[in-house]
């Protein structure tokens, strides 16, 4: 039957630790939040780990999906102490792997998108470490699911360009000429830099009422759409201040949500709209 087939899907993981007794890495995108958005390869090493090492934006109930005999060593952010580097998390990776562990690296999103995997990853090879990627659902691809912002659309965009908002120097015209071309631009980690992203563009030309959209807490229950205009990214952010993690999306593909929400169903609690 349909359950018994789906328990063969997760049942083994095809590392044999106990062949060599050496330890192994999965380094693993979790997703946006939701956990039904793991893939199955993902839910398979997090099953199988016995230390899982993970940082802010993973969801607690990802990591419940772990043996109750699994270590949980958080490497994310700490508000008001000073955060573990990333030299560190790489030294506590090996450190774990030389025991022989069974090691699961959970980040959120996909590893190699903003996420620093690769770094992680050539620490782990240095160290002649066996490992693994899993991908994961980027937050961009996510949030734009769950918000009804089709990334391309025929006749509307035909490519879109996933960018960092914390380096915006000497980018804004390329940016602007990317869009003016019809294509979209996701910017992670922008809210803050909003004041200089807005400026910046309409220096480039590009129109003051270019279509923008907020989206915080992508794929939570507290997920929330905010539909604005470039020369009002700024104060709408100010109005959001501090709210994280939030992505920016910029394009004329913003505005189909209008149209594609009439219908649209949320399925579980985590595709609020
Ligand atoms: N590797 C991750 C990105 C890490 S950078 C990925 O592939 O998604 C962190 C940034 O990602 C945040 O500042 C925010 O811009 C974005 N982000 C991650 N998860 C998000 C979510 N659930 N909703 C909105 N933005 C998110």
């Amino acid at each position: 039957d349909q359950a018994s087939k789906l328990n063969q899907l997760l049942e083994d993981h095809s590392v044999d630790l106990d062949a060599n007794h050496k330890g192994f890495v999965s380094i693993v995108g979790a997703g946006p939040h939701d956990p039904d958005l793991l893939t199955v390869k993902a839910v398979k090493a997090i099953i199988s780990a016995e230390v899982l090492l993970y940082d802010r934006l993973v969801n607690k109930d990802i990591l419940e999906l772990a043996s109750p005999q699994a270590d949980w060593i958080y490497v994310g952010k700490r508000c008001g102490q000073p955060s573990i580097g990333q030299e560190e998390i790489c030294d506590l990776m090996v450190s774990l792997a030389q025991q022989g562990k069974r090691v699961v690296r959970l980040k959120g999103g996909d590893p190699f998108v903003f996420g620093r995997g690769g770094e992680e990853a050539l620490a782990l090879v240095k160290h002649s470490i066996a490992y693994e990627v899993i991908p994961g659902i980027t937050a961009a691809i996510g949030c734009s699911a769950n918000s009804l912002i089709p990334l391309t659309h025929r006749g509307v965009a035909r490519s879109v360009t996933f960018v960092t908002g914390q380096v915006v120097t000497g980018a804004f015209e390329a940016w602007s000429q990317l869009m003016q071309s019809g294509q979209t631009l996701v910017f992670y980690m922008g809210l803050e830099k909003s004041s200089q992203i807005q400026t910046g563009l309409i220096n480039s030309s590009l129109r003051e009422d270019f279509p923008v959209a907020i989206i915080t807490h992508g794929c939570s229950p507290q997920q929330q759409v905010h539909v604005t205009q470039l020369n009002q990214l700024n104060e709408l952010s100010i109005t959001l201040k501090g709210i994280s993690p939030a992505l920016i999306v910029m394009g004329e593909v913003v505005k189909l949500r209008e149209q594609l929400i009439e219908t649209v169903q949320s399925v579980t609690e985590y595709e609020g709209i």
